[in-house]
């Protein structure tokens, strides 16, 4: 066995003892304790002292430099810049968390101690945070700590450079990080995003994700007249705006879902996106629906269609009074459309193309609304940073990956893909069911457990490997 597998295993090691020996697990529910409930306009104070007590500490332990700076966008939580600098000839990693968490609905838990107390029940502990996302930058930055710790008992550093940015305005959808990532762009100079956030595809499958379809809302309304009439009266001599408006909705995406919309269609699926999602399976976990096997574009797989295609759908649909329903013709309608989309789909001119859309068929007086939207991000999947993510998971747990192009849900990755201009690779360290956002949020101790070796596996490898992966940054 070489020096560097032999000092590899031992950091892998390590980084599973910190777990075993209830370190991780210590530090994590002093991270919890901390409401930083981003939603309460009183957290000003919590989301400060997350950011001072916690992390500056535990990362200047590592040797890191750190800055809090106010948000861009006032009254929101401030944002921490972290930076440990080996030389400027080697690469640099950026890695992003959240320390803020959603409400902690305290009153409705019914497992654990609640949502500021760390529990431990079986394998999961709960706590607010432990999976989104004080859990998942606690695995990484431990991680880091055994991984330095290893390297350094033989007399040589991490191997490369790293930035932290964590925020504390996330599930409140991210306020002023646009701004901030656009003013600090030198400060955040980085070779390649590495973050953790989100569920794994299953809780025992590692899973790496590498960008997020975007999402649009928008509405459509339709006001024929100022009041409603008797249908009886005026039946067969008034316009029903809510006919004409579900009617133009089907001009858009008919009855299986299917998009009809040129512009509104994604380009073709690229073969290596197709190749990753092979044999993926979505569904099939207690609670979850059963997937409809004849919705959405036809020959395409259910993976395809939640991944690597386009969706329209109608959110809510209005007209009359729905609770008490009167025989009138009613005078307007209104729809709320939500589309997922995913890269190479302009959604720049979206309101345009919709317009034209329902002209050309004849619903040239429906109202379409300006749409609020996040944008898709999907690095390539065979990006050199990709591949070896997945080589040294693989090597860490016996089995490749799971290689999910984007996420099917949306979050701010083109803050990094485009303001920063950074590959991203996403590695989630939690599951599908493990109550984020709800009461009875818990992370499972086995994959946190397994995720501090990936980890530790994986900033091993960066060490060893960095000076062979593309750059960015000057040298
Ligand atoms: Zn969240």
């Amino acid at each position: 066995m070489s020096v560097s597998s032999a000092g590899r295993e031992q950091a892998v090691a390590a980084a599973a003892r910190h777990f075993d020996d209830g370190h991780f697990v210590r530090d994590l529910a002093r991270r919890v304790a901390i409401r930083t409930e981003s939603q309460n306009p009183a957290s000003g104070p919590a989301l400060s002292a997350y950011l001072h007590d916690e992390m500056v500490p535990s990362l200047g332990a590592l040797g890191f430099t750190s800055q809090v700076h106010p948000n861009p966008e006032p009254p929101y939580g401030p944002l921490l810049v972290a930076q440990r600098i080996e030389s400027a000839d080697l690469p640099t990693v950026l890695m992003y968390g959240h320390g803020d968490v959603i409400r902690g609905q305290d009153a409705s838990w019914t497992q654990g101690a609640g949502p500021w107390t760390v529990a431990a029940d079986g394998e999961r502990l709960y706590g607010r945070g432990t999976a989104d996302n004080k859990g998942q930058h606690s695995i990484n930055i431990a991680a880091l700590a055994q991984v330095l710790a290893a390297r350094q008992a033989s007399g040589r550093g991490l191997g490369f450079n790293v930035k932290w940015l964590i925020e504390t305005g996330e599930e409140t959808g991210s306020p002023g990080l646009a701004a901030f990532c656009s003013e600090q762009r030198d400060a955040l100079a980085a070779d390649a995003l590495i973050a953790s956030d989100g569920p794994r595809m299953r809780r025992d499958r590692p899973t790496l994700f590498l960008g997020s379809r975007g999402v649009a809302n928008f509405d459509l309304s339709l006001t024929c007249r100022a009041g409603g009439h008797h249908s009886g009266n005026w039946g067969g001599l008034l316009r029903n705006p809510g006919v004409v408006l579900a009617n133009a909705i089907a001009c858009l995406v008919d009855g299986r879902g299917r998009i009809l919309v040129d512009a509104l269609r994604p380009p073709p699926i690229p073969a290596n996106v197709r190749a990753a999602l092979q044999g993926l399976v979505f569904g099939g976990d207690p609670g979850d629906p059963e997937v409809d096997t004849d919705w959405g574009e036809p020959g395409l797989t259910p993976a395809e269609r939640v991944i690597a295609w386009n969706t329209l759908e109608v959110l809510a649909y209005r007209t009359g009074n729905p609770d008490f329903p009167v025989n009138a013709i009613p005078p307007s309608a209104k729809a709320t459309m939500h589309m997922r989309f995913v890269v190479g789909t302009d959604v720049t001119q979206l309101r345009e193309h919709v317009r034209a859309h329902l002209s050309a068929h004849g619903f040239g007086d429906v109202e379409v609304g300006e749409a609020t939207v996040m944008n898709a991000t999907r690095l390539d999947p065979d990006d050199a940073w990709v591949r070896f993510a997945q080589r040294s998971i693989e090597r860490s747990t016996g089995e490749p990956p799971v290689l999910l192009p984007n996420l099917g849900g949306s979050l701010p990755n083109d803050v990094f893909a485009d303001i920063l201009g950074l590959p991203t690779v996403w590695v989630p360290h939690s599951y599908a069911a493990c109550s984020q956002h709800a009461p009875d949020e818990h992370l499972l101790a086995p994959v946190a457990r397994q995720a501090l070796e990936l980890m530790a596996g994986l900033f091993w490898d960066l060490g060893d490997e960095a000076a062979s992966l593309p750059r960015r940054t000057q040298r």
